[in-house]
């Protein structure tokens, strides 16, 4: 089933229907895109999903039984050497957690030493600063471009269509292809702190061309998308009162025959049109089929609330897209069986406060509860460890299980990975450590089965040799909790 995660797009000077555009919103410029589109993300195709016809051939195997095998000799993505699970070390890996790196520095060495104390309300010493790179995951400073989404937020939901299309569906069915899912989502992962109100239109907007006359594609030419959106703004402003909202989605018909799934994406304007008095900073434009891809629609609201694409794309298009995070976050796959945000995440959007993030400086046995479980009552424990290993860069450390977002994971345990703050998105911010780096696991249904099985079980240690770390997972409490000792590699002889 189609459409990756949008390619997120940055388009400068749309004209509003009505009005002048404003100036150029620096916190999300882009530079150096002719005609005036940026930042193209690296959309993925498919992000493994199912459909292995979508973007030529480029979507990776996966998505449904037997995809795994099937598809990995089909789709000429070169990784995953077709027929079944094969043995390690046969295809580039993330840099293993056994990695014999031995000729890095001990950065953290040094900060379990002399680290700083942690603060509880001042930035944590652990916050990696936020930097120019598009979708920083630094979060020592929340870019205001973006709305936070520690409150409710309102979103509309107009439907388009086109004079060359009778719709097959109804408005509310097309939205319900979407809620409450989504907002159920994003209610699990922040442990309710933020709320995603839809507000979707009863009825169709028509679009004044057919929707063949736009070139929808999922590398859009600048001005037809132009274009698109000039037409929807101006179809939709008579019914939408776009004041009332934070997030704006898009829907086009389906069903039309100009409409490519595999265009859904966020665009954010540079210079944001003006439509009912307000400027317009981004759009969710979506051409999802009906059914859609699960969880799509989280993946792209991550991304209006300043969260990077977390897959990567191959120079060719045809490698694998799941190599840096596998399941693990929406961000990368929104067809991961463990979708759920990372707690990194959950700490730049503000769904984590200090408390519930531990900054390790120093060696300490910390009891993780799993990330993706509910927090009644308020409290959260512990839910992310974190070791600072440079000036933008940090291991974190925290715990999934099979619950909420998460139910439907592969493997349990002590998740590991690496952050970059100047990263931009799609660019790698995040690189999850396979622990365990010559076995796959859940070939039926990972969208990348390396890492399926990358999580810490008890018992399990590990050594990160690039950083001088070790992480133990020395227990598991009867509540599901994972304790965890992190210390530096050089406390203790091999
Ligand atoms: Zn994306």
């Amino acid at each position: 089933m189609s459409s990756q995660p949008e390619p997120e797009v940055h388009v400068a000077g749309q004209q509003s229907p009505s009005g002048t555009p404003e100036g150029v919103d620096g916190g999300t410029r882009c530079d150096g895109d002719p005609g005036g589109c940026g930042c193209e993300d690296g959309g993925r195709y498919g992000g493994g999903g199912a459909d292995g016809g979508k973007g030529g051939g480029g979507r990776p195997r996966r998505g449904g039984p037997g995809a795994g095998s099937a598809g990995g000799s089909g789709d000429g993505s070169g990784d995953r050497p077709g027929g079944g699970p094969s043995g390690p070390g046969e295809r580039g890996r993330l840099r293993s957690a056994a990695a014999a790196c031995t000729s890095l520095m001990a950065l953290v060495a040094t900060s379990l030493v002399a680290g700083p104390a942690v603060a509880k309300d001042a930035v944590s010493p652990c916050a990696l600063p936020r930097t120019s790179a598009h979708h920083s995951l630094g979060l020592d400073t929340w870019n205001p471009a973006y709305p936070r989404p520690v409150r409710a937020l309102d979103a509309v939901m107009v439907f388009l269509s086109f004079p060359d299309a009778e719709p097959h569906h109804t408005p509310e069915r097309l939205a319900a292809d979407h809620f409450p899912a989504t907002s159920g989502f994003f209610e699990r992962s922040s442990y309710g702190r933020f709320s995603l109100r839809p507000h979707p239109l009863r009825r169709w907007v028509e679009m004044p061309k057919e929707s063949t006359a736009y070139g929808i594609s999922r590398d859009w030419d600048a001005e037809r998308r132009g274009s698109y959106l000039r037409d929807a703004f101006a179809a939709a402003d008579a019914a939408v009162d776009f004041s009332r909202y934070d997030i704006v989605y898009l829907v086009a018909d389906p069903d039309a025959p100009g409409v490519d799934s595999d265009a859904t994406k966020v665009v954010n304007f540079d210079r944001p049109p003006r439509v009912d008095g307000v400027g317009i900073r981004r759009v969710v434009t979506v051409f999802e089929r009906h059914p859609p891809d699960r969880n799509v629609l989280a993946h792209e609201t991550g991304h209006v609330f300043d969260l990077p694409d977390l897959y990567h794309r191959p120079v060719d298009g045809r490698g694998d897209w799941d190599t840096h995070v596998g399941d693990w976050d929406v961000m990368g796959s929104q067809f991961g069986m463990a979708p759920d945000l990372f707690g990194w995440h959950k700490w730049k959007l503000g769904w984590l406060d200090g408390r519930a993030v531990r900054c390790v400086t120093g060696p300490e046995l910390i009891t993780l509860e799993p990330i993706a479980a509910p927090a009644p009552g308020g409290g959260l424990g512990t839910r992310l460890a974190v070791v600072r290993t440079g000036p933008g860069s940090a291991l974190a450390v925290e715990a999934r299980g099979a619950v909420g977002n998460d139910d439907g994971l592969c493997t349990e345990g002590v998740l590991i990975y690496r952050v970059r703050s100047d990263a931009a998105s799609g660019s790698g911010p995040v690189e999850v450590v396979d622990t365990h780096p010559g076995s796959e696991a859940c070939w039926d249904r990972s969208v990348y089965p390396e890492l399926a099985d990358a999580p810490l079980g008890v018992g399990e240690t590990v050594t990160l040799a690039e950083e001088r770390v070790r992480v133990e997972v020395t227990d598991r409490t009867p509540s599901g909790a994972w304790t965890v000792r992190i210390r530096s590699a050089d406390d203790t002889p091999r």
